[in-house]
């Protein structure tokens, strides 16, 4: 059986094994029971409608009645705290808060104050907003998105590739290139920051990229005015670093700039305290021991990644884990991976994440 058959009866059979245990009541069941401390949620981009032909760009967005369907379930099911109570809660009794939710926005999108803000404000749930401070207001997209367009989007027959000096030939099957697309960012998180600046000056000569229409609502970020609205309303902004690297890939002094500086811009633009990182991509790989003491360094007091193994109650406060979203994630899924049963399968998705990302090096 291929790696990608293998994967696709994975997801069913977690499929079907979701549905089962909603409908019996087990997803239920395990939650009331579950030994879990905190449940941290991450979004991406939260959006009116996901294109059913998509190849892969919205696959980490939300549709609204998506995310108000979730947001019902987790207000109804769990305490939706702030940062700020689960540091408390930390600080005082040195645990994470049991029975207890976070919900995460990832990368800074306008579309999150544009879409979800107003959900979350209407129903009175918290959020935490992470934002890499260098692409707040600005025009470009975030560097993974880069290179994604800018495979889907090239022009002449061959690319250049990441793993070698060569050319491999584009496809015009738009399934095909898209395979591609995501083969190469994945491989260009796996590299150092100049192997990286060296390959997106390579693929940057080949000319403009088109983002308009549902791109330009999937990609735009926030500016200052809108990081600053968040906080008026009574949500909390997170740092997200400035630049979005990966930041194992980087030198400690790298890291320390990226963390302080992002922290520092926070602070003066929003005048509250950032006391919270989301680390960029934030597997296992990219959040390594030298990264959480630096964050500890800097003064950042709750750090989450996207190791989504479940969160007992003794967890780092540095390291919590989160669950991803995705575009076509349906209801009984959400609810079987905001389950102790979930951390499970999470523990097997993991496993499978790391060999992807291995068998990307081309
Ligand atoms: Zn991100």
């Amino acid at each position: 059986m291929t790696q990608k058959a293998m994967s696709t009866a994975f997801d069913l059979f977690r499929d079907v094994l979701a549905f089962g245990a909603k409908w019996s009541g087990l997803s239920a069941g395990v939650r009331m029971c579950s030994p879990c401390g905190l449940l941290v949620v991450c979004y991406h981009s939260v959006l009116p409608e996901i294109p059913t032909d998509d190849t892969g760009r919205f696959r980490h967005a939300v549709c609204v009645p998506r995310f108000r369907e979730q947001m019902e379930f987790l207000s109804s099911r769990f305490h939706v705290i702030p940062p700020r109570q689960c540091l408390d809660a930390i600080q005082r009794e040195r645990r994470l808060p049991r029975g207890s939710a976070l919900i995460t926005f990832d990368d800074g999108y306008k579309n999150n104050i544009v879409y979800a803000a107003p959900e979350l404000s209407r129903m009175g749930i918290p959020a935490l907003f992470a934002v890499s401070t260098g692409y707040v207001g600005g025009r470009q997209l975030l560097w993974t998105q880069e290179v994604f367009e800018r495979v889907m989007q090239w022009g002449g027959p061959a690319i250049a590739v990441p793993w070698s000096k060569g050319e491999v030939p584009v496809s015009r099957c738009s399934r095909n290139r898209s395979a591609l697309a995501h083969r190469i960012r994945r491989y260009c998180k796996s590299i150092g920051q100049h192997e990286l600046c060296d390959y997106l000056g390579r693929i940057r000569g080949g000319g403009g990229l088109v983002v308009d229409g549902g791109l330009e609502e999937l990609y735009a970020f926030m500016d200052w005015s809108d990081v600053k609205s968040l906080v008026r309303r009574g949500f909390d902004v997170a740092s997200h670093t400035v630049s979005h690297p990966i930041l194992a890939r980087m030198e400690p002094c790298q890291i320390r700039e990226e963390l302080c500086e992002s922290k520092a811009a926070i602070e003066r633009h929003t005048g509250s305290t950032c006391s919270c990182i989301c680390y960029p991509n934030g597997e296992s790989q990219d959040v390594t021991p030298r990264v959480l003491e630096l964050a500890a360094e800097v003064g950042y007091e709750l750090g989450f990644t996207t190791s989504s193994c479940a969160n007992r109650t003794d967890v780092d406060p540095l390291a919590i884990g989160r669950i991803g979203t995705s575009s076509h994630q349906s209801m009984p899924v959400f609810e079987w991976r905001a389950s102790a049963l979930g951390a499970f399968s999470r523990g097997l998705e993991c496993r499978r994440e790391m060999r992807d990302s291995r068998s990307g090096r081309g």
